[in-house]
């Protein structure tokens, strides 16, 4: 065997010292909570399994490192979890190896008996309206990685300093994230792990006002009480919210009768709109929640070509008798919102690679309970034996962390009722490669693969270089920083 190129000998050995006897190979893709949470349960149920977990950045944890916001310390406690899962004995992490390019889906399937696709949705959903393509307009996901230091949108470089205006479409918790970010002082995120390029371009900030726009109304905003809270909360801010927008239809009261959170939310919105003065004062940051309209076109400046200027809403109603099931319906009706900056909010969505059953209107891989599906027209439908999927690839972009526990749980009995049943591994055919087979595979293409320690490495010195500063951690955010710690 060719040795692999990253030179970890003593690293490699002890790889494949922990391989029991005959091990069940297991390869999980994608390090988020999905992933982990994966990990962490067939290790537990399956004393001989071996699990491999490859993700394409250097660093692992998914949305836990990238999405999570910088001010919510507390929330990204979970990666010690997810540390002690990879430092399991029977356990690796294989860095910088991308399913699709490094490594295809065929080629895990010959390798491993079982493979959990847990990759998450890494790309977003469009409006399909005239202008979406000026510059100034970007999606949630990438401003989020932009501040989260994620190496793909390290050099976004969203101009916040020639206007004085930010729109984000959406009101769910990313949107209220991307709001509290934008208005919360800097003097408040300093000590937190925000990227520091993030936090020297929103010290600059130009940005003054934030409009919140949803299709429809407070009743059925779609973020829970916590984000709501704390960005109503944000010290010196002008709330502004129209008194005609709480009106509530008696299909609203039935909907609030029927769900806690959504009573809370709007209970917070009715008061946010009648507490604090009525105009801002001089310099003050303001929030507006725009309710019932939907962006209709984006309008290019006259004075900067190319860029947006502001966006057309149409006013909505709402339409349907089931309550939480109300529809917004355009009515015809058009109004013009001036702004510099657009944050489009509306939602994440998953990219298919080669070989994967994909449901292209929903986003996600067709599955039951975790199991894909090859052909959902048969009856009973058609799976893809040794294939399962897990987290926001299978459920779509929704729920938080510990909704993936759940997820993994499903997937991973799932799994386990195949093995009891003989349906994987495979009796025809003979045992999997794992482990070895992939790295003698991706060192064959000359992928540079980077253990746990590698990622240990960038760690000791992200947190090194926040000790200088009073962060928790000064994220590396360039993919050649990062390739140089995990490789020093
Ligand atoms: C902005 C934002 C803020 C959030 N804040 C919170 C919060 O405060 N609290 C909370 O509980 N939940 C929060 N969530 C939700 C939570 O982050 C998600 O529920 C969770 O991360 C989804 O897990 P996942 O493993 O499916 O996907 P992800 O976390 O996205 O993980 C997917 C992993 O797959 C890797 N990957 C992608 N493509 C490939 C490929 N082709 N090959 C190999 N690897 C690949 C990625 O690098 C990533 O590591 C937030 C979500 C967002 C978007």
């Amino acid at each position: 065997m060719k040795m692999v190129n990253f030179g970890a000998r003593s690293w490699l050995c002890r790889a494949l010292s922990t391989i029991p006897s005959n091990p069940l190979r297991v390869c999980v893709v994608g390090s988020g909570p999905a992933g982990f949470y994966t990990a962490e349960k067939m290790l537990k149920a399956h004393q001989q399994a071996q699990v491999d977990i490859i993700d394409r950045l250097p660093t692992p944890f998914g949305l836990v490192r990238s999405g999570v916001a910088p001010d919510h310390p507390e929330t990204k406690i979970v990666v010690n979890q997810f540390s002690r899962v990879a430092l399991n004995d029977r356990c690796s992490f294989f860095g910088n190896v991308t399913l699709g390019s490094s490594v295809s889906l065929a080629d895990l399937r010959q390798l491993y008996d079982v493979v959990v696709l847990a990759y998450g949705a890494e790309s977003d959903r469009v409006l399909g309206i005239p202008g979406e393509d000026l510059n100034g307009i970007y999606s949630a996901r990438e401003f989020v990685w932009w501040y989260n230091g994620h190496p793909d949108c390290r050099f976004l470089n969203p101009d916040l300093k020639s206007t004085d205006t930010a729109v984000i479409l959406g009101q769910g918790n990313v949107a209220l994230d991307v709001a509290r970010v934008l208005l919360r002082p800097t003097t408040e995120l300093v000590t937190t792990d925000i990227a520091s390029h993030a936090l020297a371009a929103l010290k600059e900030s130009a940005i003054r006002k934030v409009y919140l726009v949803g299709r429809r109304g407070p009743v059925q905003a779609a973020c829970t009480t916590k984000e709501l809270r704390e960005v109503l909360g944000i010290k010196d801010l002008h709330i502004h919210i129209q008194q005609d927008d709480l009106v509530k239809t008696p299909l609203d009261e039935e909907e609030l009768k029927n769900n806690r959170i959504q009573r809370r939310v709007y209970e917070f919105l009715s008061k946010a709109a009648t507490s604090g003065a009525s105009h801002p004062c001089s310099g003050q940051r303001e929030l507006h929640f725009v309710f019932f309209r939907k962006p209709n076109r984006f309008l290019e400046s006259d004075e900067r070509s190319g860029y947006v200027s502001g966006i057309s809403l149409e006013k909505t109603v709402l339409k349907g008798v089931e309550p939480g099931k109300q529809m917004a319906v355009g009515t015809q009706q058009f109004e013009y919102l001036g702004c510099g900056v657009v944050l489009k909010s509306i939602g994440y969505k998953s990219i298919p690679v080669d070989g994967l059953p994909f449901d292209h209107q929903k986003g996600v891989v067709p599955n039951i309970n975790g199991r894909v599906l090859s052909d959902t027209s048969k009856d009973p439908p058609v799976l893809e034996k040794g294939l399962y999927v897990c987290g926001w690839l299978k459920r779509g972009p929704t729920g938080i962390i510990a909704t993936n526990l759940y997820c993994a749980e499903e997937t991973v009995a799932a799994i386990s009722d195949d093995i009891e049943q003989g349906v994987v591994p495979s009796s025809s055919s003979l045992p999997k490669p794992g482990r070895e087979g992939l790295l003698q595979l991706l060192d064959n293409r000359n992928v540079r693969v980077l253990p746990f320690s590698a990622w240990e490495k960038i760690d000791s010195e992200e947190r090194r270089l926040g000790n200088l500063t009073n962060k928790p951690r000064e994220k590396l955010a360039a993919w050649e920083e990062l390739m140089k710690v995990a490789t020093e």
